[in-house]
């Protein structure tokens, strides 16, 4: 395993000239697009990681699995199912037009960001700082990394821009999708993207899912079996924004890609993946970890279909 993903950044490290790093959260500018790694958590306990995998990002998206899995256990799937809906799209992450045009007028999925900011909202916690406490203490157990936390810069950042967000989330205000003070659920989500995270951590987040929701080092369960199953199913019809099909026909695993430059890829029964490399396409992934998750499917036979 160590040879084949050292042979794949090898030769996929070319791929990082193309596309650019994320420059609209004018703190995600700073990334340096040379940057290639990959984590790998198997079931069995084995652990690899090749390149870059220990430089943070933050999850930004990615993040949008975690607080989906919080939700469901603050909630349940009915509940959270009544405000936020399980169908993919061809907009864009931050597509506000569906709001008002689909009936119900409810977000249409937990992955982009109006159905995010509402999935952060159902989190229990009376304030945004109750609920990242939540949030990043369940990352923290999942990880084992009690290390991890809020890029402080980046949330900076992200507040003072994200206005498309800030629109997204009064418009949900105004039809009852979200309850409560706007801002607040906005900070608590803008914290959530600016977690910082190395491939490591998202390997063995993805590991878990990969697991039916138990850690593979411990047998500690976080989620059912069920909620796991749920989230693998939205992460791949809607995990990797409007690239979702031609994700699910190149590499066929349940994926969550991340502005910042991170893929989190659950193989079931398998294996975790992380995969990092800022410099993305015009959607929003990552150019060359797509290329590195599709040699390695290729190479391992991991599509699930
Ligand atoms: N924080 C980012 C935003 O809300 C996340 C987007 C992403 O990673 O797709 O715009």
């Amino acid at each position: 395993m160590q040879i084949l993903l050292s042979s794949i950044i090898n030769h996929n490290r070319k791929y990082t000239k193309e596309g650019e790093v994320a420059t609209y959260i004018p703190e995600l500018s700073k990334a340096d697009k040379n940057h290639l790694g990959i984590y790998v958590v198997t079931l069995d306990g084995e652990e690899y990681g090749e390149g870059d995998y220990n430089v943070k990002f933050t999850m930004q998206s990615i993040s949008k699995v975690v607080t989906l899995m919080l939700a469901l256990l603050d909630n349940g799937p009915e509940k959270l199912f009544e405000k936020i809906d399980m169908e993919p799209t061809a907009d864009t992450f931050n597509s506000i037009s569906s709001l008002e045009t689909r009936n119900p007028q409810k977000p249409l999925n937990p992955m982009i960001n109006s159905g995010a900011i509402a999935t952060t909202s159902l989190i229990y916690g009376e304030s945004s700082e109750k609920k990242i406490e939540r949030i990043l203490k369940f990352t923290r157990r999942i990880t084992g990394n009690k290390d991890i936390n809020i890029n402080y810069d980046v949330f900076k950042s992200e507040k003072e821009t994200g206005h498309r967000n800030r629109a997204l989330a009064y418009y949900m205000k105004s039809t009852g999708v979200i309850d409560g003070d706007v801002e607040d659920i906005l900070d608590a989500y803008f914290m959530q993207c600016s977690m910082e995270v190395t491939c490591k951590d998202i390997a063995r987040i993805a590991a878990m899912l990969a697991n039916n929701g138990l850690l593979p080092w411990s047998g500690e369960r976080i989620i059912p079996a069920h909620y796991a199953r749920i989230v693998k199913t939205i992460m791949v019809t809607c995990g990797m924004y409007d690239e979702s099909g031609e994700f699910a026909v190149k590499v066929g695993i349940p994926g969550k890609s991340g502005v910042g430059g991170g893929i989190l890829a659950a193989v079931p029964n398998r294996m975790g993946i992380g995969v990092f490399g800022p410099a993305l396409n015009k959607k929003g992934n990552s150019i060359a970890g797509l290329k590195v998750l599709e040699e390695l499917s290729r190479e391992l036979d991991l599509s699930i279909f």
